[in-house]
């Protein structure tokens, strides 16, 4: 099953003075269940790319496809329909409600949706995703009184409660000190040992290794594996 696929994705950015081609004809396709990491050098692409994959902007050519459906010329408030129900987003800073219970964060997905959800279904969602993430214990108290691990921990577990098609992780260890980390990173695998599609930016080769399907970015490109060999000494 096809989670998401693009065809020869391009994206342009204009300003007054240049062009940048920051992605040239990507091709991605990603399937229910893979884990998939992205990295390369800084300024290849890799943002642009994530960005346009949560739909949080619209590629300059090419077609984008989530589940099936084309999703390369939405409308703004269409995209972000799209974005809400069918992508989970985790980023490096965790971007928690503070003044709300962590419950009440893993809910807000849930409340923004176009088909209300009851009192009883939010809380076996929000709570089975607090399971997920190993948090049970912390569901009544606020972001700020909990570790930067167990904060990104939260994130995940607002990213996965409307079930997306996808999981995308844009440096999810960036604030973290190594251990934790890769603690981070061991609940990734382990989501996606459960069936989570993952696809991960990461400028962390140690991360990059862990993923089933390791893509490098360089100069807006995908790198095929014939140029990867032919470039292996290449450094990220
Ligand atoms: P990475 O995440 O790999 O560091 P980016 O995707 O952020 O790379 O950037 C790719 C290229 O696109 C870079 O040359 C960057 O300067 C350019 N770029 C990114 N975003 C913008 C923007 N909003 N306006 C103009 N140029 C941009
Ligand atoms: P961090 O490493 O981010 O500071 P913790 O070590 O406190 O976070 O919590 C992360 C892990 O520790 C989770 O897997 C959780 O299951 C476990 N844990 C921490 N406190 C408790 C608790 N009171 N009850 C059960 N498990 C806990």
């Amino acid at each position: 099953e096809i989670k998401i696929q693009m065809k020869n994705i391009s994206k342009v950015f204009e300003t007054e003075e240049m062009e940048t081609h920051a992605l040239k004809d990507v091709n991605l396709t990603i399937k229910a269940g893979d884990y998939v990491s992205i990295s390369g050098p800084s300024g290849c692409g890799k943002s642009t790319l994530l960005g346009l994959l949560g739909l949080l902007d619209m590629p300059s050519g090419g077609e984008y496809f989530v589940e099936g459906v084309n999703v390369s010329s939405l409308s703004l408030n269409e995209a972000a329909e799209v974005r809400n129900s069918k992508i989970g987003f985790v980023f490096q800073s965790f971007n928690l409600i503070d003044e709300i219970s962590v419950f009440d964060n893993i809910a807000l997905p849930l409340r923004y949706r176009k088909d209300k959800l009851n009192t009883q279904e939010i809380e076996q969602r929000v709570n089975k995703c607090l399971e997920l993430v190993s948090m049970t214990h912390r569901s009544k108290h606020k972001p700020n009184q909990l570790s930067g691990g167990q904060q990104q921990r939260i994130a995940i577990a607002r990213a996965l409660v409307n079930e997306p098609a996808i999981l995308l992780v844009d440096e999810a260890t960036g604030n973290l000190d190594s251990n934790t980390g890769d603690q981070i990173m061991d609940v990734l695998d382990e989501l996606n040992q459960k069936g989570t599609t993952i696809c991960m930016v990461t400028h962390e080769s140690r991360y990059a290794d862990r993923a089933t399907t390791q893509l490098k970015l360089l100069d807006g490109a995908i790198l095929t594996t014939p140029e990867l060999t032919s470039c292996s000494a290449l450094q990220y």
